[in-house]
C-alpha cells in the first residue's frame, strides 16, 4: 500500500533512518526537523500519516499533536508518537493531546510498518466515508440514518488458546464499552467468528498454541476475510511475527500488555471495521432513485459523475492512481431473445451482485447502462486494477448465473477494459473512453477477458482510428 507519510524529528540521523525503511517500502516521505515546519506541511501536502518525535526544543510533540489534532484541515491525519521514554506518563500525554497511536526508539520494522498499515487503512475507509456522506448530501440524502461515531465501542473475541488469561484484557476492554466475549480454543473462536459480527479478534501466540492457523482460517473465510485480527505477542518473537503478519495479522501488543496501546490499538482496528462495514453495507442498501438503477440496486452514472470528482479531488495532488473498468456481459442480447426479457433482468442482478460482492469497500461500482458496467478504483494503480479486474472475470465464468425458470441457472461471461490515469490527469469522459476502447479490444480478441488500456490519454484522432480499426476487426 502507497502512502505518503509524515516523518518529524529534530535529529537529523533519526529522520534519515526511517525515511529510509519507508522508501524501501515504497512509501513516499515527507520530512521536518519541527513542529511549526510539520504542522505547514500537514496542512499543505495532506500525508496519510504523521510520524511525531515526542522530544524536540521549542514546540514539543505534544503541542504538535494537539494543533494538529484541533485544525479541522489536518485533524483526521492519523498521528503515531515516536519517543524513547518508555514512560507510562508520556503515553497518557500523547493520548491527550489526541495522538492515535504509539512506537518506541528504536523502532523495529515490524512495528512501523503494521501501525502504518493499520492507521493508513482506517484514513482510507474514514476518507472515502466522509467522501460518500458529501456525495450523498448533494443529492438531498443520507446515505444512512445515523453518521458514523468515531468512537463507537466494538464486539471484540478474545482467544484464550495456549493458557493465556485475558481477564485483564476483558476489563479494560469492557471499561472501554466494548462488548468482550472469551472463549478457549481456535476452533471455537472459529465458530463464533465465521457470522462476521464481531468488529476484532485477539489472541494470543504462545510455543503451544496454534494460532497462526487461526489466523489463516479466519482470512481464508469470506465473512472474517476483512475483519481485524490482533495478536499477543512474547517480546522478541520476531520471526512469528512476521509470518503473523504474512498471513494477514493487522496490529500486535507485547506482553505484558501496555494499557494505553491495548486501548489505542483496539480502538484503531474497531473503528476501521465499523468505517468498512458501513461502506459496505450502504453499497448494497442504498436506496435513492436519483443516484440509484432501480433493477440492480447499484448506483447509476449520475452518481459516478459526481463521485467521480470527489474522489478525485481527494487524491490528487499526491499523483496517486485512479483506475476504471468499463464492463460489458458477452452475448448478453440473445439471452433476452432466448429466454425473455425478464430472465435477462435476473442475469443483469446476478451479474450486479457477483459485482459488488467482488469489490473493496471504497470501489465504487456502477450500472452505466443498459448491461454495461463501471467499477471505479481509487487509489488502484494499473496492475492492482487488472487483478481486480481479473478476479471479477473468473467469479463470473466460474458458474451460472441464477435464473429462476432455468434450474441449472445461465453460464454467462464478461470482457472488462481497464483504464488508469494520475487521479487530476484526466476527466471521467477521457478515462470511460480508453477503458471502453480496451473493452473494444477485449470483445474483439475473443470475449471472457480483460484488456489493460495503454497509459496515458489518446489524442482524439489516434482515439478514433484505433476504434475503427476494432470495430472494423469485430
Ligand atoms: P456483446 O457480446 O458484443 O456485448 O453482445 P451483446 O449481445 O451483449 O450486446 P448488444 O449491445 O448487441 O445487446 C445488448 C442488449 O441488452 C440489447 C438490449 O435489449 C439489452 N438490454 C439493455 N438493457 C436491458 C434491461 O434493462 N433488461 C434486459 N432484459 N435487457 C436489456
Ligand atoms: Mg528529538
Ligand atoms: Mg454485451
Amino acid at each position: 500500500m502507497s502512502a505518503r507519510v509524515l516523518v518529524v524529528d529534530d535529529i537529523p540521523v533519526n529522520v534519515k533512518l526511517l525515511e529510509a525503511k519507508l522508501l524501501v517500502e515504497y512509501y513516499d516521505v515527507l520530512t521536518a526537523s519541527d513542529g511549526p515546519s510539520a504542522i505547514e506541511i500537514a496542512g499543505q501536502q495532506s500525508p496519510d500519516i504523521i510520524l511525531l518525535d515526542v522530544m524536540m526544543p521549542g514546540m514539543d510533540g505534544y503541542e504538535t499533536c494537539k494543533r494538529l489534532k484541533s485544525d479541522p484541515e489536518t485533524a483526521h491525519i492519523p498521528v503515531v508518537m515516536v519517543t524513547a521514554l518508555n514512560e507510562v506518563r508520556d503515553r497518557v500525554r500523547g493520548l491527550e493531546a489526541g495522538a492515535d497511536d504509539f512506537l518506541t526508539k528504536p523502532v523495529n520494522d515490524v512495528a512501523l510498518f503494521a501501525r502504518i498499515r493499520s492507521l493508513v487503512r482506517l484514513k482510507r475507509a474514514s476518507d472515502e466515508w466522509r467522501s460518500r456522506e458529501a456525495t450523498a448530501m448533494e443529492f438531498g440524502v443520507a446515505q444512512d440514518a445515523s453518521a458514523v461515531d468515531d468512537d463507537a465501542p466494538g464486539r471484540v473475541l478474545l482467544v484464550e488458546e495456549g493458557g493465556w488469561d485475558s481477564s485483564i484484557v476483558q476489563r479494560v476492554l469492557g471499561e472501554q464499552g466494548h462488548q468482550v466475549d472469551i472463549v478457549k480454543s481456535g476452533d471455537e473462536a472459529l465458530a463464533l467468528a465465521i457470522p462476521g459480527d464481531y468488529d476484532l479478534v485477539m489472541a494470543n501466540d504462545s510455543e503451544g498454541g496454534d494460532v497462526l492457523r487461526l489466523c489463516s482460517q479466519l482470512r481464508s473465510q469470506k465473512e472474517t476475510r476483512h475483519g481485524p485480527i490482533l495478536l499477543i505477542v512474547e517480546d522478541g518473537a520476531e520471526d512469528r511475527l512476521a509470518k503473523a503478519m504474512e498471513l494477514g495479522v493487522n496490529d500486535y501488543l507485547v506482553r505484558p500488555v501496555d494499557r494505553d496501546e491495548l486501548i489505542a490499538r483496539t480502538r484503531t482496528q474497531v473503528r476501521r471495521k465499523c468505517y468498512e462495514d458501513r461502506l459496505r453495507a450502504n453499497y448494497i442498501h442504498s436506496v435513492n432513485a436519483a443516484v440509484t438503477d432501480a433493477l440492480t440496486g447499484m448506483y447509476n452514472r449520475r452518481y459516478l459523475e459526481s463521485h467521480f470528482e470527489r474522489v478525485v479531488a481527494r487524491i490528487s495532488g499526491g499523483e496517486k492512481p485512479v483506475s476504471l473498468m468499463v464492463l460489458d456481459i458477452d452475448h448478453f442480447k440473445p439471452v433476452n431473445d432466448t429466454h425473455g426479457h425478464d430472465a435477462g433482468d435476473e442475469v443483469l442482478q446476478g451479474v450486479a451482485k457477483r459485482i459488488l460482492s467482488n469489490l473493496r469497500g471504497f470501489d465504487t461500482a456502477v450500472r452505466y447502462g443498459g448491461e454495461e458496467f463501471v467499477v471505479l478504483l481509487p487509489d488502484a494503480p494499473a496492475s492492482a486494477a487488472a487483478a481486480a479486474a481479473e478476479r471479477l472475470c473468473n467469479s463470473i465464468s466460474a458458474k451460472p448465473v441464477p435464473v429462476s425458470t432455468l434450474p441449472a441457472g445461465l453460464p454467462l461471461t464478461v470482457s472488462i477494459g481497464v483504464a488508469t490515469a494520475i487521479a487530476g490527469h484526466e476527466s471521467l469522459e477521457q478515462l470511460v473512453k480508453r477503458a471502453d476502447l480496451a473493452l473494444y479490444e477485449a470483445k474483439n480478441s475473443g470475449r471472457n477477458r480483460v484488456v489493460v488500456a495503454r497509459e496515458g490519454a489518446p489524442a482524439e484522432d489516434e482515439a478514433a482510428e484505433v476504434g475503427e480499426r476494432l470495430h472494423a476487426a469485430g
